[in-house]
């Protein structure tokens, strides 16, 4: 791995709340220019981590670096943070309240004033520039936040559940803005439950699971080296083959076929064999990639 090009690296970090392990010993990387999902089930540890990385809570063990260094304000400031809890002032105007931001990063009004209305005008909010907050339904006060984050022009955006609170056209819409800023050579981060979403936008990703990790890498190579093991199958008969657990570790049932996922051992040619020995009629036996959804579901559930 290139450490010249690692924006983010978690060594070992483990973090306790009380008797309670919340993360335990998370190592990864994440490399700059890259979109990277952070996924996993609700309580696995997501925000936990993305709250380490920013400095607000310090890991019990274990280092984070960014940017090469441990974080300090100059670091910070190459950071824009979306938190999962949103922290907008309510009664201030959208301007008052962007130019605060923008202030607190130390961008100069006057440019800071250029980067609000592009930015209002990108996110589709120019006309509440002079409303209220409190005014802006859920999904223009998420938009309003994100533009918050933007403002000092981060390397690094860092948005915990950036699509929570957004309807499917504007989930839609900031996926669009998320992918023009990773044109711009910016490092993503984000965490999601919207496995789709994901799969979409994702170079790379890591799978937490009860404050651990169950999967971490390249999307595109997860998703192959699944595929070896992914058959979709549509037969009548054959029950007891696939219910074998030597051969078949889990089944994603649809419709009118089932994804089967073959154990590490298991192989395609010896469920087929299997299959017709059994008598069973089968009408289609294909080998899949998987959708991340599935993986994500073969991965957490025990
Ligand atoms: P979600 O998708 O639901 O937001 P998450 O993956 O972000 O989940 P975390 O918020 O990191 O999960 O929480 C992980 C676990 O740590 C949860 O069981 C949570 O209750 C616990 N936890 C988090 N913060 C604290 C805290 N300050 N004190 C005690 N327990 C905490």
């Amino acid at each position: 791995m290139d450490e010249m090009n690692t924006t983010l690296s978690v060594e070992h970090v483990t973090k306790r709340f009380g008797d309670f392990t919340a993360v335990e010993d998370l190592s990864f990387s994440v490399q700059s220019g890259r979109v990277f999902g952070f996924l996993g089930p609700n309580g696995a540890g997501k925000t936990t981590t993305i709250r380490m990385i920013v400095g607000i809570t310090i890991p019990d063990e274990g280092k984070i670096q960014l940017f090469g260094s441990g974080i300090t304000p100059g670091i910070r400031d190459r950071i824009g943070y979306l938190p999962e809890e949103r922290g907008l002032y309510k009664k201030m105007k959208v301007l008052d309240q962007l130019r605060y931001f923008a202030a607190l990063k130390g961008v100069a009004q006057k440019e800071a004033d250029k980067r609000i209305d592009f930015w209002l005008g990108r996110m589709q909010l120019s006309e509440w520039k002079s409303k209220k907050t409190t005014d802006l339904s859920k999904g223009m006060s998420q938009k309003l936040q994100f533009i918050a984050t933007m403002l000092h022009n981060p390397d690094l955006l860092i948005l915990d559940e950036p699509f929570s609170g957004l309807d499917p056209v504007n989930v839609e819409f900031m996926k669009e803005v998320i992918a023009e800023i990773k044109s711009q050579d910016k490092t993503i981060i984000f965490s999601t439950h919207l496995m789709e979403t994901a799969e979409k936008l994702c170079d790379d990703i890591i799978l937490l699971n009860k404050s651990r990790k169950v999967l971490s890498g390249k999307l595109r190579e997860i998703k192959a080296s699944y595929g070896k093991n992914v058959i979709s199958l549509r037969c009548s008969g054959g029950e007891a083959v696939l219910a074998d657990k030597e051969l078949v570790a889990h089944i994603v049932e649809h419709s009118d076929e089932k994804e089967i996922f073959l154990k590490e051992t298991g192989r395609a040619k010896d469920l087929l064999a299997r299959l017709v020995e059994s008598g069973a009629d089968v009408t289609k036996f294909e080998s899949i990639e998987p959708s991340l959804n599935d993986i994500f579901i073969d991965k957490v559930k025990t």
